[in-house]
């Protein structure tokens, strides 16, 4: 069995982890994002914790001239 290791998508150098756990508790603690990872199918992948914001897009405001 191969070791993953994941590395943090937040932090400018990727700080790498040997555990999603260990990613998670790391991303808790030092970025403020609504987000963790988990494994989907093997990949890591970012699940949002507040599903229904998924698509909310705030509106950009633009000039109209
Ligand atoms: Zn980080």
């Amino acid at each position: 069995m191969r070791l993953k290791i994941f590395c943090c998508p937040e932090c400018a150098r990727g700080r790498r982890f040997a555990s999603l756990a260990a990613l998670n508790i790391h991303i808790g603690k030092n970025h403020n994002v609504p987000y963790k990872i988990i494994l989907k199918n093997n990949i890591p992948y970012i699940k949002r914790k507040a599903e229904r914001a998924q698509g909310a897009y705030i509106k950009e405001i633009v000039p109209s001239h």
